[in-house]
């Protein structure tokens, strides 16, 4: 309490006294002071100053919030508002159906109004940015949760003056352009609403920063807070293969759209983990241990390449449906197949090609995304296109009975159709050209700062043809529209010079990934996915388990008579080889029953053998620079 009140009216009026010559910048621009020195306790403060005439006006809290997709903008978690004028209090009164608007009536004399807002953060890990975002060494400040500004207006032509305390002794990394900062106060520079929501901070008192292209313009950081010290010890090769990253996405992409970029990697175990991207930065969160296990590494390879690729495929290139003008317009994420799609597959290849993943390994988490696909029993009812129409609705659907609702499966059916389209045009120009050809023109162009340039499905498909002539409109009409078939588009896999099959050992990619998740995967053989405790999480409606009644939020008691264990399951499941039946004693509520599997075919997990075509998808994880 101490912090807020150093951050408050007095030096409001300092500042206002000084600014006020320039009252035309003043009548445009938000002043706002957030006070995070309670952060690890789980509490924002926030002070605003907004230019005001009299008569009716009405405050907006941001909704949409770009990179997920969705009206998630916490509103519920917005507290203690309140709204001032010249210091007496002003009734407010929340729309009854835009339930993020506030109506305010603004006295005649006034020409600001000043808010007071508490945003209550969480430590329930769901929820992505407004999921667990703090904890008692580190906080990743959203400024979309602290923020109201006047509904209507584009979020292009609002500039906020913003203004950070920090608990004392933590340090920053963020894109947003500093001003001046003096002990844990920082004054950032004047930016448009759209730049500041854009620009996440990340702050912590364990904290640290290597410089990925050193000496080059633009710059690039990876930013580490983490919650210990060794945390942040990174060894140099892995940050070398950081640098690498930066390198592979400029030789694909040929120019960037930024001023300086910055990977904020918050490490911790008690945060919700997730990435979401920004134009100059994105918000990388992962374990503990991301960058000193080895494992867990493996695992989550995947995530700076795919945030990366988006500050092109995302935010300088945006589908128009997602370019809205402001935080209220809803979003269209019919195209997110290529929004995230793409992003997928050149985040794939970068991992592989900066060697944040082995080829083998890259190829081997590929057959798990692929095998996963190629058993989703809701394709007999519902459209790729369809997920990512619905994705606001598909990112907070449960786990259970996911094959038969499918999830945002665009990101990784979408990486199989962009494969199959970079092995076209591979095909199409006899190996002239490939995907980093259509890459450099529609997402290069010049180096420069922030600037969207939206595009439609039709001018897409016309820049496609362009490097490779092509029937582009069929090619993904057909793909993203197919319904009733339970099989994935393997076409790409198949013409890049592999297949999908199934073995009898897990590969290194399963294993690390049941590791870090913490789960047993029997899915591909009796069609089970379950917790460590033997809670079924979820089935797969074509297999022997599902077949035989098992439905998930059951619970495996025992495999033949043995007490259940991952590994018991495992072992009983080789067994059923010689004896064709496996007997499931499953718990549902207070229930129990014994359900028989007719099952032979021992344990099946997902890898990819290479067929009689040539070896494409090796020449693809190649890197490009030295
Ligand atoms: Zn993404």
């Amino acid at each position: 309490m101490k912090h807020r009140r150093l951050l408050g009216r007095a030096s409001v009026f300092v500042f206002l006294a000084f600014i006020c010559p320039i009252a035309a910048l003043a009548q445009q621009t938000i002043r706002l002071r957030v006070d995070a020195t309670e952060a690890p306790r789980k509490i924002y403060h926030a002070e605003l100053t907004l230019p005001a005439s009299a008569g009716p006006m009405t405050l907006f809290y941001p909704k949409w919030i770009p990179g997920e997709h969705a009206p998630t903008g916490p509103v519920t978690d917005l507290a203690g508002l309140k709204i001032l004028a010249g210091g007496r209090p002003l009734e407010w009164k929340r729309d009854s159906v835009e339930l993020y608007g506030f109506h305010i009536n603004v006295p005649r004399g006034a020409t600001s109004v000043d808010v007071k807002l508490d945003f209550l953060s969480t430590a329930e890990t769901s929820g992505y940015s407004s999921g667990a975002s703090a904890t008692s060494e580190l906080a990743i400040v959203s400024w979309n949760q602290l923020i109201l500004y006047p509904q209507g207006k584009a979020s292009d032509e609002i500039q906020v003056d913003a203004e950070l305390r920090l608990p004392d002794g933590w340090k920053f990394g963020t894109a947003l352009p500093v001003a001046r900062s003096n002990g844990n106060a920082v004054q950032f520079k004047a930016v448009s609403l759209t730049t500041l929501v854009d620009s996440p901070v990340l702050a912590g008192r364990h904290f640290r920063r290597f410089e990925l292209s050193p000496g080059a313009t633009p710059a690039h950081y990876l930013d580490v807070a983490a919650d210990t010290e060794q945390a942040l010890n990174a060894s140099p090769e892995l940050i070398d293969r950081f640098k690498k990253l930066v390198k592979e996405a400029h030789a694909i992409f040929g120019a960037t759209h930024y001023r300086e970029y910055h990977f904020l990697v918050a490490l911790s175990d008690e945060i919700a983990h997730f990435g979401l991207e920004h134009h100059e930065s994105s918000d990388d969160r992962s374990r503990e241990n991301y960058l000193t296990d080895p494992v867990s590494q493996m695992v989550g390879a995947g995530l700076l390449p795919h945030e990366f690729v988006h500050s092109w495929n995302g935010k300088y290139r945006r589908p128009d449906g997602l370019a809205t003008r402001d935080f209220e317009q809803p979003m269209k994420g019919d195209l997110l197949w290529v929004y995230e799609g793409l992003t997928e597959y050149i985040g794939w290849v970068l991992t592989a090609r900066s060697g944040l993943r082995s080829p083998e390994l890259n190829r081997q988490f590929l057959a798990l995304d692929a095998a996963t696909l190629d058993n989703r029993a809701g394709r007999e009812w519902r459209s790729l296109a369809d997920t990512a129409i619905a994705a606001q609705l598909l990112y907070e659907a449960r786990s259970d009975w996911e094959a038969s609702r499918r999830s945002v499966d665009f990101y990784d059916e979408g990486l199989l159709i962009w494969l199959e389209a970079d092995t076209i045009i591979r095909r199409q120009t006899q190996g002239r050209k490939s995907m980093e050809d259509f890459c450099r023109a529609f997402y290069g162009g010049s180096n420069g700062p922030p600037e969207v340039r939206p595009y439609s499905f039709d001018s897409l498909a016309e820049a496609l043809n362009a490097v490779a002539p092509f029937d582009w409109k069929e090619f993904f009409q057909t793909r993203i529209n197919r319904i009733g078939t339970n099989r994935a588009p393997l076409g790409g896999l198949e013409a890049a010079g592999y297949r999908l099959v199934y073995v009898d050992r897990a590969s290194e990619a399963l294993r690390g990934a049941e590791q870090i998740r913490q789960n047993t995967s029997a899915e591909f053989s009796i069609g089970l996915r379950l917790n460590p405790e033997g809670a079924i999480v979820d089935v797969l409606p074509e297999k022997p388990a599902a077949r035989a009644g098992i439905g998930p939020g059951m619970k495996i008691v025992s495999v033949n008579e043995r007490k259940y264990s991952g590994e018991i399951l495992r072992e009983e499941i080789r067994e059923a080889k010689k004896t064709g039946v496996l007997d499931l004693t499953v718990a549902n509520g207070k229930s129990i029953s014994t359900y028989r599997l007719n099952y032979r075919d021992g344990e099946k997990y997902p890898v990819l053998e290479r067929n009689g075509q040539p070896a494409i998808l090796d020449e693809i994880l190649k890197p490009l620079s030295r």
